[in-house]
């Protein structure tokens, strides 16, 4: 049965800013300007002075087939910039250079987890053009006394990839775009956790009627909830008896609906023509060498660690569902066998990291990895990570004492140090796991302490050991309990067992 109880067909233009190039897609201005004033990184081209030329950035080009190639798509022949007219103050030249006709790539698919298995859902193209700039509001638009405008994120590149109305349910959006971002981050071409990186417009319409326009959506969760909340409205427009009209919708993400325009926008009323400045560019010969630096992508990877780790597809599609999950594991696992000159259990790791690592971070409402002035670093210093799986598999502590470390690390009040490059103290992290577990009182016990909590557990417990010498196994566990509680949860209970059963026989 083909999925799709409600008729529903979205389908959804993203724009991807292209922000990992080192500077603008007409001028030389530096990309990295996130952390600067507004209007320091602007010249005559990306503010749009009459008489400034456009020059077009070869890498953003490169990049952007690089995308087309990872969607399956098409390259074009040739490609041709074209100029969109409007006006509007974060676009002072009235005019949008972007494609139209002849756009980078075209007639390709990903594939997606959908409703009922694996879903594909086509691509109709990626066409490149410029960002505008950013209106900054003084709290809400409609209050606001007055608007500042920074023209820093004027000229970058962006991809606009829209799909076909393949989508089936607003889950399915959301995979999608979880998809296509995963995809541009493996890439190398795309930073995420930069704020206005990825821009959703979405076409929906369902049982056959008039498709609605929503646009301005600017996360994941925002596009499903905008989805959803316009099937629910279009369904009632129906249910009425009405007619769901062509329209342009916008999603105010703070109040969560959406907002008619009253307006729809035809391509004609754009008065789109070649852009003079900029000659076509035959890109066909591009596509074969940089088909040759593609990537492993999510897909291909996800399946590889299947392979060759041994891990659960649940497990490989986690891991491998954020490029920078994907690169931590197998550093991880780089890193032990260099430190301790064997191989780790590589579906141990994979557990600990997915539930462990993952679990707090998330938790946090963290990313793995923090990004700042163009270097990156991980949240978790990979030398914890490899040292505190080297002791729970060696038996040294516990999965709860590893997390107590990693808690500690998170909450340290000397702000983020373990982050850097370099450890955190003068310890190394071995050490410093045992001094944080010795100070929380968490050092697992062993050997004789064991012994002889196991010893008094048996005597103060007559009737549970006669119960299990009379093959009541389940009465042992009251027993292994009493020593947990002896030893104030510091033993393993596994080694607990052992030690009882060998005591009893
Ligand atoms: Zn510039």
């Amino acid at each position: 049965m083909y999925y799709n109880p409600d008729g529903v067909m979205i389908g959804l233009e993203v724009h991807v800013q292209l922000n990992k190039l080192k500077t603008k897609v007409f001028c030389g201005c530096t990309t990295d300007y996130h952390n600067d004033p507004p209007n320091s990184h602007v010249c005559p081209v990306c503010l749009g002075l009459p008489g400034s030329m456009p020059v077009i950035n070869k890498k953003a080009v490169e990049a952007a087939i690089k995308v087309g190639l990872a969607l399956n798509c098409k390259v074009e022949e040739l490609t041709q910039f074209y100029r969109k007219n409007y006006y509007y103050p974060d676009l002072p030249k009235g005019f949008q250079i972007t494609q139209y006709e002849f756009p980078i790539s075209s007639g390709g698919y990903i594939m997606i987890e959908g409703e009922d298995g694996e879903h594909r859902v086509g691509i109709t193209r990626a066409h490149m053009e410029e960002d505008p700039g950013r209106l900054v509001h003084e709290g809400t638009i409609d209050k606001s006394k007055y608007t500042f405008i920074d023209y820093n994120r004027s000229g970058m590149a962006l991809l606009e990839i829209v799909s076909e109305p393949d989508m089936r349910s607003p889950k399915e959006a959301r995979r999608y775009l979880d998809k296509l971002r995963n995809i541009v981050e493996y890439l190398d071409v795309f930073d995420g956790n930069l704020e206005g990186a990825l821009r959703v417009d979405a076409n929906i319409s369902i049982m056959g009627g008039q498709r609605a326009e929503i646009k301005n959506i600017t996360s994941h969760k925002g596009a499903e909830r905008a989805l959803l909340y316009e099937i629910v409205r279009q369904k009632n427009v129906l249910r009425r008896g009405g007619v769901v009209v062509q329209e342009t919708r916008h999603f105010d993400e703070a109040r969560e609906i959406t907002i008619s325009m009253r307006t729809k926008e035809e391509a004609h009323d754009y008065r789109y023509f070649p852009e003079p400045d900029l000659v076509p560019l035959k890109i066909s010969g591009w596509a074969p060498a940089i088909k040759e630096t593609l990537p492993e992508l999510p897909d291909a990877r996800r399946m590889r660690f299947v392979e060759q780790y041994g891990i659960t597809d649940d497990q490989a599609k986690s891991l491998t569902g954020e490029h920078e999950w994907a690169e931590y594991y197998e550093r991880v696992l780089k890193m032990y066998e260099d430190e301790y000159g064997e191989k780790i259990n590589t579906k141990f790791a994979a557990a600990w990291i997915n539930d462990y690592l993952k679990g707090e971070i998330n938790y946090r409402r963290m990313n793995l990895t923090l990004k700042t002035s163009g270097r990156s670093y991980d949240m978790m210093h990979i030398e914890y990570t490899v040292a505190i799986l080297r002791k729970v598999l060696l038996k040294e502590i516990t999965d709860d004492a590893g997390v107590v470390v990693y808690r500690k690390l998170f909450d340290d009040p000397k702000g983020g140090d373990y982050y850097r490059p370099v450890r955190n103290t003068a310890d190394t992290a071995e050490n410093y796991i045992m001094k944080t577990l010795e100070e929380k009182g968490l050092l697992k016990v062993e050997g004789d302490i064991v012994s002889t909590a196991a010893e008094e557990a048996i005597k103060e417990n007559p009737q549970a050991v006669a119960d299990f010498k009379a093959g009541k196994e389940k009465a042992l566990n009251s027993i292994v309990g009493a020593v947990m509680k002896k030893t104030k949860g510091r033993a393993d209970a596994r080694n607990v067992r052992e030690v009882l059963m060998g005591m009893m026989k």
